[in-house]
């Protein structure tokens, strides 16, 4: 089965991801692990792009795209792969498309883990710690016993930078912006599959799995 994962930050993706590769038994090739394994292995990209990311630059998408075919093109990959974060671009995407084709194989789904932006920004901006101990709570999922208060030492509930309306908001736009074309190419495709992200944990990894069990048979 050959899936690449798509979905906002805070949808879910990284625990459906491990339940999927737990399950099927395929690797989880996130771009930061194939970027650290080349560099590991000094591979010729690999290095190139330990250049570009010591100088703070970003790596161009040839080097990226020539270490996720060498990454495709190992033995783990035989019966399949999650793609996780790559491809991030409709460029990368039709690159991936060709890299398949050398290898004799195709995209089967692109599931796109959907969730409601409201719902995803009050998951977001829930988030309290402690200034003193900084324990973590929630304010819909893990509230403390008494509002704005620790539980343990009583010290004083902050919300941190990250976490505030405008900074959660407009990291949910740049996400959306630059998913939205990438979505639409692999929807003409005909790749592209929307779970409902908004449910249980357990009840979202059903719906994958009754989708994806087909390929595993
Ligand atoms: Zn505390």
């Amino acid at each position: 089965m050959y899936l690449v994962l798509m979905g906002l930050p805070g949808a879910g993706k990284g625990t459906q991801a491990e339940r999927i590769v737990d399950k099927y038994g395929i690797p989880h090739i996130s771009t930061g692990d194939m970027f650290r394994a080349a560099i590991k292995e000094e591979t010729s990209l690999g290095l190139e792009a330990k250049s570009y990311m010591d100088a703070g630059n970003l790596v161009p998408d040839e080097v990226t795209i020539g270490i996720v075919r060498e990454r495709l093109a190992k033995s783990d990959c035989q019966k399949g792969f999650l793609l996780d974060g790559f491809p991030r671009t409709v460029a990368q995407a039709e690159a991936l498309e060709t890299i398949l084709t050398d290898l004799g194989r195709q995209i089967d789904y692109v599931v796109n883990i959907s969730v409601d932006t409201d719902h995803l920004m009050k998951r977001l901006t829930g988030r309290r710690v402690c200034q003193i101990c900084g324990a973590t709570y929630h304010v819909i999922f893990n509230p403390p016993k008494v509002e704005g208060v620790c539980d343990k030492d009583g010290g004083t509930l902050i919300q941190r930078q990250d976490d505030n309306e405008e900074t959660v908001r407009t990291r949910l736009d740049v996400n959306m912006k630059q998913a939205k074309p990438l979505l639409d190419f692999y929807e003409e495709k005909g790749y592209l599959k929307n779970i409902d992200g908004d449910q249980e944990i357990d009840k979202v990894f059903t719906d994958i799995d009754q989708l994806i069990g087909g390929l595993a048979k």
